[in-house]
């Protein structure tokens, strides 16, 4: 049995972790079964090999308590909404017709985030219609959430408190060794890589805290009006 109750989509092999790595481990907590998959393997990014990026990922997986972390293999800064590259995505919704499933927010810098968010948004549509034969039956999961990576564009519609759950986030995101602050591992500078994104992690984690009077939290996002109660699992 694959079923998942949440699966999360990130364009690149650290974004889940970036966006809702507390949210995910608060869920794994409550005792539901979470997976994640990646549409590329980050071998765009100025630091770290894919073989490097594929041991941090399952790495931060293990941390989190995740059942599966499965990598699409889209070409990464290639992300696009196409017929082919749903199909990639229809067959992961398929095969863990989950619950809620997790998607990039539109209107984020990084392209793909972007490019991600209609591409997931779209391919959960047509993975409902019977015509489009995979390998699984047809399934459509019924509650839709977003998420940015970096920062928030756009103001969220739910704040989740992620206090108890935000050292597991930390940890998680430490096991991806070769893309945040780490003075032990040589590679190109870049700005996600620097002191300064990396204490801006907890930062951005403290201000939405602070909106609702806890210690951490993260930001979630809808585009359509959603049934609340689809919601009580995460919460
Ligand atoms: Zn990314």
């Amino acid at each position: 049995m694959n079923e998942l109750d949440i699966l999360a989509f990130g364009a690149h092999p650290d974004d889940v972790e970036l966006g809702i790595g507390g949210i995910l481990s608060k869920c794994v907590q409550n005792g539901l079964k979470v997976g994640i998959v990646d549409l590329t393997q980050g071998e765009m990014g100025s630091r770290g090999t894919v073989e490097e990026r594929k041991k941090e990922a399952e790495e931060a997986g293990k941390i989190i308590g995740i059942l599966v972390r499965d990598n699409l293999c889209l070409k990464d800064s290639e992300i696009q909404n196409t017929p082919e590259q749903r199909l990639s995505v229809i067959y992961a919704i398929r095969k863990y017709r989950p619950k809620i499933i997790f998607a990039t927010m539109c209107e984020d810098r990084h392209p793909d985030h972007h490019n991600a968010h209609f591409l997931i948004k779209e391919a959960n549509y047509f993975s409902g219609l019977y015509k489009i034969k995979t390998e699984h039956e047809p399934y459509r999961c019924p509650t839709l959430l977003f998420y940015y990576p970096y920062y928030e564009v756009k103001s969220p519609n739910f704040i989740i408190d992620i206090s108890e759950h935000y050292e597991n986030k930390i940890d998680a995101l430490k096991a991806h060794r070769s893309q945040f602050f780490n003075p032990e591992y040589l590679g190109n500078k870049t700005f996600i890589s620097s002191e300064r994104f990396w204490n801006s992690i907890r930062d951005r984690c403290a201000y939405w805290g602070s909106r609702i009077n806890v210690s951490y939290a993260e930001t979630i996002y809808t585009i359509e009006p959603i049934n609340l109660s689809a919601l009580k699992i995460i919460i």
